[in-house]
């Protein structure tokens, strides 16, 4: 837990979000800024800074957040056009809020990665 830290605080109640999964362990609630059609971002209630963070501890949560993901992407329809799971970690991967996340896009056609 992390007391100025925005996900946290949406976590806490704090901070209001468009939440559209939540269990014991996780919620998925929509990017305030979307970058496509369907953005969202899923977040462990459990605060790590990102991907570089990863351990044997948290590694189980972070496959259950892909599957929910995946459910998400057939709950939002997306599962057959596609779409694309990012997760950015440090200054050149452009990570803004250090609560590790997923960002599930889809609802158009991404761009080649490079
Ligand atoms: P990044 O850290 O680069 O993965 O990006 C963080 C993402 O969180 C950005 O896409 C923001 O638009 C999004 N974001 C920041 N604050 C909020 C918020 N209060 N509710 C929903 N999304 C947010
Ligand atoms: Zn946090």
């Amino acid at each position: 837990m992390s007391s100025d830290c925005v996900f946290c605080r949406i976590v806490r109640g704090e901070l209001p979000a468009s939440v559209v999964f939540q269990n014991d362990e996780m919620m998925a609630f929509r990017d305030i800024n979307p970058s496509a059609p369907t953005h969202i971002l899923i977040v462990p209630r459990q605060h790590f800074a990102s991907a570089a963070e990863i351990n044997d501890q948290t590694a189980p949560l972070v496959g259950r957040m892909m599957q929910i993901a995946a459910q998400i992407a057939r709950d939002e329809k997306v599962e057959r056009s596609g779409y694309r799971l990012v997760t950015n970690a440090g200054p050149d991967g452009g990570q803004v809020v250090h609560h590790f996340h997923l960002h599930l896009l889809g609802g158009r056609r991404m761009r080649a990665l490079g």
